[in-house]
């Protein structure tokens, strides 16, 4: 195990991963062109600051104007707005949720704020679901919990919500300190359906969950901001950026004379391939803002409403992948996913891709996310659905 750190334009970013060299190489070739780009950009804000304009989203007259409105409630994890406040003032759920081809389709993803995607054994992806603001009935089917998830669900405060795991992962569960909600501890908060064979037909419903994991941890903090939102001025500006770009682009294969030299990087359709069983993707809806989900080129859905899967913010995190040295009841590897330190991101919003790091310096931070010259990303209000994509797998999107 490495550390690194690597001072950039103001602020460190450190990476604890067994490559850790390598990303750090793609880094410094990454950077010797964004800081080119960063000082640019720091002598026009200088610029701007000396003349009194604001050129991020005017963010200070947006303020002005809307100084005398009560702020609107929103939701830390998705940032929507929320009509009670007593909806996030309560302990998230991260509730894991399998995605074996025999548990599809699921229930209950679309309710929830932020899911975690991540590779386990076998090629196979499971989910991790955080619940905040809005509630499910039925969320499942539940599986087990992975050694990844500890430290995915620490910064959120979260009730983690599972069916066991194996033993060196339970124990690291419990020496975490992080609240539990383990199906195989006893807890009455899960069912089992007759619709569906075992494994794939647990269930559980969101408030006896959140009720039954109050007793042993009740929660009187306050949930951290996980992502910076765009407002409603940003999302506009992001749509009409598209559309130009979109325009520019229509002109170009009209009339191919000359350079085509993208302003924004347009991403209508993204491809994540990570197995055969479980490859991903996504399609931009220009109606909604939203990208569609995807498993194996068919509409992913929900089992209790019959919907699409949808993605307000599609966020690719890769991550370094090795052998935890843990294995399945059938023997397998189990994959251990590098999430705590840095690496790259791509930030897929309103069709388009912003080329990123991610950073999260410890268990209990946040995972921050910043574009190539240090400012941090603001998500689109809605599902945000992060998916950690090991290195060597590349995401393709057009
Ligand atoms: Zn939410």
């Amino acid at each position: 195990m490495t550390r690194n750190t690597l001072q950039i334009t103001g602020y460190v970013l450190t990476n604890r991963c067994l490559d850790g060299v390598l990303i750090m190489g793609l880094y410094e070739r990454r950077y010797r062109k964004g800081l080119i780009a960063g000082i640019s950009v720091l002598l026009f804000l200088m610029t701007a600051a000396v003349s009194g304009c604001s050129w991020f989203g005017s963010s200070e007259s947006k303020n002005k104007g809307t100084a005398k409105q009560p702020k609107a409630i929103t939701c830390p994890l998705c940032g929507m707005k929320v009509a009670d406040g007593s909806l996030i003032n309560r302990r998230p759920l991260a509730v894991k949720v399998e995605n074996d081809p025999a548990a599809r389709p699921q229930s209950g993803l679309d309710k929830a704020c932020v899911i975690y995607e991540e590779i386990t054994e076998g090629g196979i992806t499971r989910f991790m679901a955080i619940y905040l603001c809005h509630d499910a009935e039925v969320a499942g089917p539940v599986r087990s919990a992975r050694p990844v998830d500890i430290d995915l669900a620490s910064p959120f405060q979260a009730l983690l919500c599972h069916c066991g795991g194996a033993p060196p992962t339970i124990s690291a569960i419990k020496s975490s300190g992080i609240a539990d909600l383990d199906e195989q501890a006893g807890t009455g908060a899960y069912w089992r359906s007759r619709d569906r064979r075992a494994p794939h037909n647990l269930y559980a419903g969101t408030e006896r969950l959140r009720s039954d994991g109050n007793v042993k941890y009740p929660f009187e903090g306050e949930v951290g901001e996980a992502f910076r939102f765009l407002d409603d001025a940003g999302i506009e500006e992001l749509a009409r950026i598209r559309a130009e770009e979109a325009e520019r682009l229509a002109q170009h294969q009209a009339d191919p004379q000359g350079e085509y030299q993208p302003k924004v990087n347009l991403a209508n359709g993204i491809e994540i391939p990570y197995t055969k069983v479980c490859a991903v993707s996504y399609n931009y809806d220009t109606a909604t803002g939203r990208y569609l989900r995807f498993v194996r080129g068919v509409p992913h859905t929900d089992l209790t409403t019959g919907g699409q899967l949808t993605a307000d913010t599609v966020i690719v995190q890769y991550v370094v992948e090795s052998v935890s040295g843990i294995k399945d009841v059938m023997g397998a590897d189990t994959p251990d996913l590098g999430v705590v330190g840095s690496g790259r991101a791509q930030i897929f919003i309103m069709g388009q891709c912003i080329d990123a790091e991610w950073n999260k310096s410890s268990r209990q931070e946040y995972t921050r996310y910043y574009d190539y010259d240090g400012n941090e990303i603001q998500m689109k209000p809605g599902l945000v659905w992060v998916q950690l994509v090991p290195l060597g797998k590349e995401v393709t999107y057009q």
